[in-house]
């Protein structure tokens, strides 16, 4: 062979049998071969296993959805490039012209977008409603026939704990199918409920260090059969090397969930005592308006916290005094971050709505890493009092 064909197909060293790598090499690979075409044609028409294309099926990325199916309590994932490309897939394999979703102003901004706007515009319905407003929610999802309910819990970004149940039980009387996105709560909370579909960002938990980014659909049965044919055409197909990424990263999701929720839990009781700080958002404090629904919920009460700064307290000064907290906008990452909630998650909601989500221009969110929880109170402390 000349040189230009060697390159193009060079000497393999394939592992020996009975000899084997601890950890699932990355199968990088776009296409898969077979040794006789007689097995590809099995293999196409489903009387064999195998891959032939890494856009609907490779190793790395089936072995991150049945993980990630498992520690959700389901039977199978679909994986996207990012939690909005999860959504987006989901709700246009759950959604025709013509079909109603019901969701809430208490949830992630690109998230109404997608639905209002983008989804909006093949002709798909949606009503913005509050999280809490049982009796509203029921009224719609009557009169809509909502195809599709979608919310969060906790709420991104001040929040508010959704009564699962209740809203599930509301669902059912309409056949509407519960998605709960569930980025904030993480794989290993709400699985005992029976909600059809979790939504969740891996680029947040999942990664745990913002280095990339995912999206999961998870779920039972028929449903996520339906949607898993048309999710090859949506084209939003994780890639291997972030599969791999991201089951490195999970062997610590329960290290770092924990030291992150025991940092917050600190952090929030602090803050809760300082005077510069008029009020905190944490679902595990007693002061937390739904603060034994969250108990009855959830396994602990997660590492976001939102705060109202006191009225003399200036925002932006309070952001750039701090020196471990950087503004950025992402969460569940292991180094600290906070963002302003008005700019950034508030610019399409009216003043009504803005009182019913709680965010005002002192409101700020924090997401807690894995510091010391000690340098944070200091920082945040001493942030506060630069800002009067
Ligand atoms: C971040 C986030 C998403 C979107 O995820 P990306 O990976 O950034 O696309 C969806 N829902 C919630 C609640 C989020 O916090």
């Amino acid at each position: 062979m000349k040189a230009k064909t060697r390159v193009i197909h060079p000497h393999k060293f394939p592992v020996p049998e009975g000899n084997r790598p601890l950890l699932t090499p990355i199968y990088h690979s776009v296409k898969y071969t077979f040794d006789e075409a007689d097995d590809f044609e099995r293999c196409i028409s489903g009387t064999r296993q195998g891959y032939t294309y890494t856009r609907v099926s490779n190793p790395n990325v089936a072995e991150l959805c049945a993980l990630l199916a498992s520690l959700q309590g389901r039977e199978t994932a679909l994986l996207a490039a990012n939690g909005v490309s999860a959504l987006c897939a989901c709700l246009l394999g759950l959604a025709k012209t013509g079909d109603h979703i019901t969701m809430f102003i208490q949830s992630y901004k690109p998230s109404r977008f997608l639905v209002q706007k983008l989804l909006g515009r093949f002709g798909i319905r949606s009503t913005l409603v509050s999280i809490h407003d049982h009796e509203q929610i029921q009224t719609i999802l009557q009169r809509e026939r909502s195809a599709v309910m979608l919310f969060e819990s906790p709420t991104n970004p001040t929040l508010q704990i959704a009564d699962i149940e209740k809203l599930i039980a509301l669902a059912r009387e309409q056949n509407t199918v519960v998605a709960l996105d569930n980025t904030f709560a993480g794989f290993h909370n709400h699985g005992q409920f029976e909600v059809d579909i979790f939504i969740h960002s891996l680029s947040k938990y999942a990664t745990g260090h913002g280095d990339c980014m995912g999206g999961a659909i998870i779920g039972n049965g028929h449903i996520m059969q339906k949607l898993e044919t048309e999710f090859h055409f949506t084209g939003t197909t994780l890639d291997p090397v972030t599969a791999v990424q991201m089951l490195r990263s999970l062997k610590t999701y329960f290290l770092r969930y924990d030291a992150q929720c025991h940092g917050a839990h600190r952090i929030a009781e602090f803050l809760e005592s300082e005077s510069l700080v008029s009020s905190v958002i944490y679902p595990g404090l007693p002061s937390h308006p739904q603060h034994e629904l969250a108990k009855r919920q959830m396994r602990d009460f997660g590492t976001m916290i939102s705060i109202e700064l006191a009225d003399g307290v200036n925002r932006s000064r309070f952001i750039d005094a701090l020196s471990l907290f950087n503004l950025a906008g992402s969460l569940g990452s292991v180094e600290s971050v906070l963002i302003p909630s008005e700019p950034a998650y508030a610019g399409d909601l009216n003043q009504q709505e803005r009182e019913i989500s709680g965010i005002t221009p002192q409101t700020v969110r924090l997401s807690i890493g894995i510091e010391d929880p000690d340098d944070l109170i200091d920082d945040l402390a001493s942030a506060l009092t630069r800002a009067t």
